[in-house]
């Protein structure tokens, strides 16, 4: 009987040491996803045909909320940069800094630890690969503007002699192939596989690196995206090139959640933080199957000031935020030089434009000012509101699930996120 026990125990506790120590950590940034997005997409997702508002992979996921703000020398709003690299190195530090401390000295991220630790590394992402959440995980520069140097820090850079990443999905031409220097054929010659299109990324043969890219700063709206569901054939297609016996560390962004935000363009906030619910359905199955690999999903920060329920209206109603035919952006191009402009926002918003709606339509002279009209009578069909085309310092929620996910339960500041990450990194 004793022996019996001891057997248990042992058993209990070697189940014990491998749930919490995971192989694989797969870090995701809902950029700007502050708490009012993951609690509008659950109305925007909800079956209204039933009585009950269905909880969402976000609610499965839930563990705990984070504080966001930087280095208090730079106030309580953070940007993504000093939000990344709080996330990445545990460092709090100015906004604009890339992987630098308030010196402009670099800090290690827990990407470049895994590197360094032998494990396989990688981004996927649906800004450019070397926009201010990636980059603070990936380079090193006091200012996230230098985008060119921040590329070319992804070829020169070496950890333990290795390249930084083995895999990078996202966008950047602008950025990878300049007048002065062709990224892409510098990582092409050192046995990169390069690929430009999204529909052939199930093609590409595992066991090389791998550089994607799909755009000349990021990839094409989720609401524009013609194969649909971006995020997840991205990170399906990382995990599937980093898996190996060592583990990897990698990084997702749904970068363009803040992109939405900026332009308090609801439609486009709930179509990326779709695509990013199918992405998370899609781990949680991978997590089913591969229990030494944990999911954090966090945001850096909340964008736009976001509000569901608007104006002293007690309902928010998503209904026209469903129907596009293609993103708010885009459906601006096409109004502006258009002859028929009623018919035709009536046709690519889904929903007849009424009289007083159409006014600002008409009157619209720009695509600035077209965009804007058009985002506006969302927000008044639906009863959205913002406070700012900037970020807000709201604490952010925190998802886990997985092996060491129970670290993650209850108020953390985003400083602790990483230094948990690296405590796991270092355990196993
Ligand atoms: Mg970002
Ligand atoms: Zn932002």
């Amino acid at each position: 009987m004793k022996q019996l026990v001891t057997y248990l125990l042992a058993g209990l506790c070697c189940t014990t040491a491998f749930a919490n120590t995971p192989k694989n950590i797969i870090m995701i940034v809902g950029d700007g996803m502050g708490p009012a997005y993951t609690t509008a997409y659950r109305m925007f997702a909800d079956n209204a045909s039933t009585p009950a508002v269905e909880s969402t992979v976000f609610d499965r996921m839930l563990v705990g909320m984070a504080s966001t703000h930087p280095d208090f020398s730079d106030g309580y709003v953070t940007d993504s940069a000093a939000g990344a690299t709080a996330l990445s190195s545990g460092v709090k530090t100015y906004n604009g800094a890339i992987g630098v401390d308030l010196d402009k000295k670099s800090v290690q991220t827990v990407l470049e630890l895994a590197k360094k630790q032998g494990r396989k590394t990688g981004i996927a992402v649906t800004s450019q690969i070397n926009h201010a959440t990636p980059a603070g995980f990936s380079a090193h520069n006091e200012s996230r503007h230098n985008y060119n140097e921040i590329a070319d820090s992804y070829f020169d850079n070496r950890i333990e002699g290795k390249f930084v990443l083995d895999v990078m999905l996202g966008g950047g031409w602008k950025y990878f192939k300049r007048e002065d220097r062709n990224l892409v054929n510098e990582f092409q010659q050192a046995g990169y596989q390069y690929i430009d299109d999204m529909a052939n990324l199930s093609k590409v043969k595992v066991g090389k690196p791998l550089l994607g890219l799909f755009g000349d700063k990021g990839v094409p709206w989720a609401l524009d995206f013609k194969h649909k569901n971006r995020l997840p054939i991205l990170a399906k297609t990382a995990v599937k090139h980093l898996e190996n016996d060592k583990g990897f560390f990698l990084l997702i962004e749904a970068s363009q959640i803040d992109w939405a935000g900026h332009a308090n363009d609801v439609a486009a906030a709930m179509a990326e933080m779709h695509d990013l619910a199918l992405t998370l359905q899609w781990l949680e199955n991978y997590v089913l199957k591969n229990p030494d690999t944990l999911v954090v999903l966090t945001a850096d920060h909340s964008t736009g000031g976001l509000t569901i329920g608007a104006r002293g209206v007690y309902d928010w109603v998503p209904d026209a935020t469903k129907a596009l035919k293609m993103s708010p952006e885009k459906i601006a191009q096409q109004l502006l030089p258009s002859k028929q402009r009623w018919t035709l926002a009536s046709e690519l918003l889904g929903f007849e434009v009424s009289q007083d709606e159409l006014q600002s339509i008409i009157t619209a002279d720009t695509h600035k000012t077209m965009h804007r009209a058009i985002c506006k009578i969302i927000d008044n069909r639906s009863n959205t509101g913002w406070t700012t085309s900037g970020h807000t310092g709201v604490d952010v929620p925190v998802f886990a699930i997985g092996a060491g996910s129970e670290n993650f339960i209850g108020h953390s500041d985003n400083t602790d996120i990483a230094k948990k990450m690296f405590a796991l990194l270092k355990a196993r």
